[in-house]
Formats: structure tokens, C-alpha cells, sequence
């Protein structure tokens, strides 16, 4: 058994208990979750020694049986099956332990610094484990020069977005792409796959584009606070994104990434990679980028369709996911990328209590505000795109930094 299994049989069984808690209690997910776990030994452990214990007492209470990679392992089908208490769900507005999120019109003082502060003291849990994967891959991986010479952005834990003052948070028109494979199709690929597909010549052409252009890509951090809290962007904003974490993200796109000094963003499927499914990148992979500066927020565990889904299969699926990549990663994603582009009300609802700050569709689009951010449109890439297409796919008429020409 490896420290990285380990590492994954702990986090599940946290996931589980996560379930297990707000099944029980009432009130706001995330400070359930953040009580409930505070009273784990494992959220205090600091060295290899003290998680092995912890997880061999864990193991001795039974609740590692859903550690295999085998999703019909999961401990879904034990859950209580009763429905939850509606008024569970939508925690009242004077309760005293929300504090995420408040609604524009609620806010009358002026915003919260736009950054929150780079630290991780504020969950153990969160120094721990990340402290156990910079040690694991600090030998296999040296440091990799951050991209355009900046560290990359401090850990966000905790702390809520930033909350705009009313009319003040801007719409911006920043396009975020959606990649998907950047590669060939095999010779047998349906045309689903194929249109999935933008071969790596057209790719690496059109980020020599957005280079001769002045465009800089930024990430979702930047936008959310460009947008609440009116912070600065480059002249020319535009976000690159990856779905579903294939290996052609690392072997393909991110070498080209480094070469012009780009940050893309890469929403990954975590069971998927877990389970070291062919086809898909690894974590060693997924670190080695992060370090380098490279961007990776959740697209679930197990990439299904969400509104089939009840609410334990939600919190496991989002909290699951944003866990696991949190622990390789070493901050907390705050973006989601739906599954397929499905989701409803209820998909959005957990994003807000777990203290997401934004999600991406398939819809078509590229102006994004504070009302909209659990469902910011982006501009899909094909596989027949020419660059032509491209160059007036994301052609910005005009706006500075994003904001109307009129503003
Ligand atoms: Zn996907």
C-alpha cells in the first residue's frame, strides 16, 4: 500500500463522513461539514506515521470498504434513503454561521480585499495533505519554473468571494474557450470524438495568435475578482479551458502553453484519474503543471449526467472531486464544469453551500457577471475551426480589459 493510496482511501472515508453529517444535521453544509470534521483526529495528524495510524484505526471501524476504484464500491447504496428536510436545505438569512455568498443588495460596506489571504493554516486538513503531496512529488518532480516568472497565485481556502457592491460588479466580456482533445482522432473515431477533436497544429496556431494579438490568458480567480471587485485585468482577457483532463492536456497542450508563457485551465475528472484510466492524465502530471502554474478546477468524480442525481450523489460528486484535486493541487478549486453541460437547480444550490464561486457551461457565450456565475457560457473549439473562425470567435469589439466600449 503506497502513501498515495493511502492519501485516497483517507479522503473517501472523509467524504464519507461528510455525507454521513449533513445527512444528519441541519443547517449550512460547509460549517456541518467544517464542525463535524474538526472533531476527526485526521484533521490534526502532521506527519506519515500519525495518518497511517489514523487510517488503520479508521480501517478497523469497516469504513474503508469503499476504498477500491471500483465505483460500485461506493458507500451510496448504505446512505439513509429518507428524505431530507427541505428547510435543510436553504439555510435561514439571519443565521449566524453563513457567511458566504451574500446577496449584492445585502451588502452595504464596501467589499472585502479582493485577496484573500495566502494561507493554509485556516484547515489542517488542507496543510497536512498537501504538505504529504509536495514531499511525495518534490523528489520526482524539481520545481518547475512558474510561467511569465510569477509565483503562482497563493492558496485560497476558506474565504468567501468577494461580494460586490450592488451595481458595481462588472459584466465582462472575456471568451473562455472549451478544448476539449488536442490531438488526432484515431482512425475509427465517431463524430463526436472528431468534432471533440482540434489537431495540435491548429492549436499551437492559435496561441500564436493570441500572442501576436496581445491577448493574455487569465484564470477564474481573476475574472471573479475582476468582476466583484473591479480589479484590473490585461487589455486583451480570454480564459483557456480543457475538459476532462485527457493525456494529450499534458503531452500536447502544455508544452505549448510553457512555450508562450500561458495559463490554461484543466477541469478534471478525479475518479478517472484515481483509477489511472488509459487515455487520461496522472497526478504525478497534474502536479508537475500545477507547479508550474497551470490552473486545475473540478469536473466532478465520476463525470455523470447530475440531474439524475440525488443529493448525496451531488455533495459526493462536487465536495468529492474539490477535495481530492484540493489535496494534489494544494488550494481549494472554486470553479465547476458541468458533466456533459447538464445540471439543475439543485446542481447550483450545492455549488453555492460548498462555497464554489463560479461554474462553466457548454451554453455559447462570452460576457459573464456576478448573477451568472454558476452558469458563464464559453466558446467551443472544433475540430473545423480555421483560424479565421477563431479570430472572430474571440474578437473582443472593442472593450478594454473586457469592459464595454461604453462604460
Ligand atoms: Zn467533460
Amino acid at each position: 500500500m503506497t502513501l498515495r493510496h493511502l492519501l485516497h482511501c483517507y479522503l473517501k472515508t472523509r467524504q464519507w463522513f461528510v455525507v454521513r453529517n449533513f445527512r444528519a444535521a441541519s443547517g449550512n453544509v460547509t460549517k456541518v461539514a467544517a464542525y463535524e470534521l474538526k472533531k476527526l483526529p485526521v484533521t490534526v495528524y502532521l506527519s506519515r506515521s500519525q495518518l497511517i495510524i489514523i487510517l488503520f484505526v479508521l480501517g478497523a471501524g469497516g469504513l474503508l470498504a469503499g476504498c477500491g476504484n471500483d465505483p460500485g464500491a461506493e458507500p451510496e447504496a448504505t446512505m439513509s434513503v429518507e428524505k431530507p428536510d427541505e428547510s435543510a436545505a436553504l439555510p435561514a438569512v439571519n443565521d449566524p454561521i453563513i457567511h458566504t455568498l451574500p446577496t449584492p443588495a445585502a451588502t452595504l460596506s464596501p467589499p472585502p480585499s479582493p485577496t484573500p489571504a495566502p494561507t493554509m493554516t485556516g484547515d489542517p486538513f488542507m496543510a497536512a495533505t498537501a504538505a504529504i503531496v509536495a514531499t511525495q512529488t518534490a523528489a520526482a518532480n524539481p520545481p518547475t519554473p512558474p510561467i511569465n516568472g510569477s509565483t503562482p497565485a497563493p492558496p485560497l481556502m476558506n474565504e468567501p468571494l468577494p461580494t460586490p457592491m450592488g451595481i458595481y460588479s462588472w459584466t465582462l466580456k472575456v471568451p473562455i474557450l472549451m478544448y476539449h482533445y488536442v490531438s488526432e482522432p484515431p482512425p475509427d473515431s465517431d463524430i463526436y470524438r472528431v468534432d471533440l477533436s482540434v489537431a495540435p497544429e491548429s492549436f499551437r496556431r492559435q496561441m500564436a495568435y493570441l500572442k501576436d494579438n496581445g491577448y493574455t490568458p487569465v484564470d477564474f480567480d481573476e475574472l471573479s475578482t475582476a468582476i466583484v471587485a473591479q480589479t484590473e485585468l490585461p487589455e486583451k482577457p480570454i480564459l483557456l479551458t480543457f475538459d476532462d483532463g485527457y493525456l494529450d492536456s499534458y503531452e500536447t497542450v502544455y508544452p505549448i502553453l510553457q512555450a508562450y508563457g500561458f495559463k490554461g485551465t484543466f477541469f478534471i475528472i478525479t475518479e478517472f484519474v484515481d483509477a489511472g484510466r488509459e487515455g487520461y492524465m496522472t497526478w504525478p502530471m497534474i502536479e508537475e503543471m500545477a507547479q508550474a502554474g497551470q490552473r486545475f478546477e473540478s469536473h466532478s468524480r465520476t463525470h455523470p449526467d447530475l440531474t439524475t442525481k440525488s443529493r448525496d450523489g451531488h455533495i459526493r460528486e462536487i465536495l468529492g472531486a474539490q477535495e481530492t484535486l484540493a489535496a494534489h493541487v494544494g488550494y481549494r478549486p472554486r470553479y465547476f464544469c458541468y458533466p456533459g453541460g447538464t445540471y439543475n437547480e439543485e446542481t447550483i444550490q450545492m455549488l453555492r453551500e460548498l462555497d464554489y464561486w463560479g461554474a462553466v457551461t457548454t451554453e455559447n457565450g462570452s460576457w459573464h457577471g456576478f448573477d451568472d456565475r454558476f452558469e458563464w457560457p464559453r466558446v467551443r473549439m472544433r475540430n473545423t475551426t480555421t483560424i479565421e473562425e477563431f479570430q472572430r470567435l474571440i474578437d473582443l469589439e472593442g472593450t478594454i480589459s473586457g469592459k464595454p466600449p461604453n462604460s
